[in-house]
C-alpha cells in the first residue's frame, strides 16, 4: 500500500500519502516516529559527510533520519521536485541556501522587502563574508534585469511577498537569471505548494517555511527547499550536517500530520481571505486592502496566471494605525495579536513602515516613496485561519468601529 506513481495522483491523495508507508515490522498506517539520534550498524561507514550517499544506510539523525525522510519526500512530490531537504526552521533553509551556493565575489539579487529574517541575513552576513547584495523590486522584471552583473550567481524572489503582498513573475525572472547561469531561488512560503509550484515555472531551487501553511497548526517549526538531485545534494552534505540546522524528528512528524490537509486547508484560508477583504474594502476606516485575489491588487492578472490559490494572507492600512493595534490587543476575541502566519488560528499584526525599513530595508529614494504609497505608516498582515468566516468579520469589525 504505497502509491506506485505520483504523477498521475491529485494534489489531495499526495498530501495525504506521498513519501508514507505503512511501516514494515509493524503494520503501522500512520508514519512511525523516531526520535533516536544514532543507529545501530553492521559495518564500518565513514565518518565524513562528504561519502554520504543516497544509499547510505541511517547512522546518525544531522545525516538522516526515516521520520524526517519522510517529510522530505512528501514535500519533494507536492513540489514536483527531483530532491528535497528539511531544516530547523525556514531561517535554517535560507540561510543554508544563500551559504552554501554563494561565495566571496559572487553578487545576489533580491527582492527589496521580503521576509525581515532573510532581508538582514542578506544586507549584514552575506556583504560581511564579501557576497555583494543588490535589493531590487523585484515584481518588475525589469528592475531584476538591470541589477543582473557578470558575477551575479543568485536571483532571489519571495512571492507574494511580505508584508505588500508583491506578486513577481517567476517564469519571467528564471529566464533573466539563466540567461546570466545565475541560479532563481523561491522563497514560496506564502503560496504555500497547492498554490504555486515554482519549480514548473523554471525557478531552480523552491524554500518554504515549514512553520506556516505547510505545518499549519502552529506547534512546530521547521525549513525546506526542492528542486534538482545536484543542487540538494550539496546542501544536505554541506549545510545541513556542517551548519547543522537538522530538524527534530518529532517537528518533522508533526509537520507531515499537519500536511495532510494542506489542500483543504488552503480552499478555506483563501474561501475567508477573500470574504474578509471584501468586508474591509467596503469599510470606511479602512483605506486600503491588499490581497491578490481581489480585482483591485496591483498585480491580480499575474497572481491569477501564477497561483492556484490565493492564500490567506491581507495586508489592509487604516488611520491611526497604533491606535488601532493598541484596541485589537485589548479587544480581539477570536483573532490572535500575534506574528507568523498560516496557521488554523488567525493572527494579526501591525508591520510598522518605520521600523521595518530602519531594521530590515533600508530603503531610500523612489523604493521609499514606493514603499511608503503602498503601506503609509503601517500594514496590519492578518493571517486569515480557518474559523468561521463570519466571526472574522465580526471581530474586526468591533475593533474597526
Ligand atoms: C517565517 C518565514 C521565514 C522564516 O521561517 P522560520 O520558520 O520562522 O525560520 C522565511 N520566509 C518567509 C516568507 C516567512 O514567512
Amino acid at each position: 500500500m504505497t502509491l506506485k506513481s505520483t504523477s498521475d495522483k491529485g494534489l489531495q491523495t499526495l498530501a495525504i500519502h506521498a513519501g508514507e508507508a505503512p511501516d514494515p515490522t509493524t503494520g503501522a498506517s500512520a508514519p512511525s516516529l523516531v526520535m533516536s539520534s544514532t543507529f545501530v550498524v553492521d559495518e564500518e561507514i565513514s565518518f565524513s559527510a562528504n561519502n554520504l550517499s543516497s544509499e547510505s544506510p541511517y547512522v546518525y539523525t544531522r545525516w538522516g533520519n526515516p521520520t524526517t525522510q519522510q517529510l522530505e519526500q512528501k514535500l519533494t512530490i507536492l513540489e514536483q521536485a527531483e530532491a528535497g531537504i528539511a531544516f530547523a526552521s525556514g531561517m535554517a533553509a535560507s540561510a543554508s541556501v544563500l551559504l552554501a551556493h554563494l561565495s566571496q565575489g559572487d553578487h545576489l539579487v533580491m527582492s527589496n522587502t521580503n521576509y525581515p529574517g532573510t532581508a538582514e541575513f542578506a544586507r549584514d552576513t552575506l556583504t560581511r563574508l564579501g557576497i555583494e547584495v543588490t535589493p531590487v523590486d523585484t515584481s518588475d522584471l525589469a528592475d531584476i534585469t538591470n541589477a543582473m552583473r557578470d558575477n551575479t550567481r543568485m536571483v532571489w524572489l519571495e512571492t507574494p511577498s511580505n508584508p505588500l503582498l508583491r506578486i513577481s513573475d517567476i517564469k519571467g525572472a528564471a529566464d533573466i537569471a539563466h540567461a546570466q547561469n545565475a541560479l532563481l531561488v523561491v522563497d514560496s512560503t506564502f503560496a504555500s505548494p497547492i498554490a504555486t509550484r515554482p519549480l514548473a515555472l523554471g525557478a531552480d531551487l523552491v524554500l518554504h517555511s515549514l512553520t506556516k501553511y505547510i505545518g499549519g497548526h502552529g506547534d512546530a517549526m521547521g525549513g525546506s527547499v526542492c528542486g534538482k538531485q545536484a543542487l540538494i545534494g550539496p546542501l544536505r552534505g554541506e549545510a545541513l550536517v556542517h551548519y547543522g540546522g537538522v530538524i527534530s524528528p518529532f517537528n518533522a512528524w508533526l509537520i507531515m500530520r499537519g500536511m495532510a490537509t494542506l489542500p483543504l486547508r488552503m480552499r478555506c484560508h483563501q474561501e475567508n481571505a477573500l470574504a474578509v477583504a471584501r468586508f474591509l474594502e467596503a469599510h470606511d476606516q479602512v483605506e486600503k486592502v491588499l490581497y491578490p485575489g481581489l480585482e483591485s491588487h496591483p498585480q491580480h492578472a499575474l497572481a491569477s496566471k501564477q497561483m492556484d490559490n490565493f492564500s490567506g494572507m491581507i495586508s489592509f492600512r487604516c488611520a491611526n494605525p497604533k491606535q488601532v493595534a493598541a484596541r485589537m490587543m485589548q479587544q480581539l476575541e477570536v483573532i490572535h495579536y500575534a506574528v507568523s502566519l498560516g496557521h488554523h488560528r488567525s493572527l494579526i499584526y501591525l508591520m510598522q513602515t518605520d521600523d521595518l525599513i530602519g531594521s530590515s530595508y533600508r530603503l531610500d529614494g523612489a523604493e521609499l516613496e514606493k514603499y511608503r504609497d503602498a503601506a503609509g505608516d503601517g500594514v496590519f498582515r492578518l493571517s486569515t485561519g480557518l474559523e468561521d468566516g463570519a466571526d472574522l468579520i465580526n471581530d474586526l469589525a468591533q475593533v474597526l468601529g
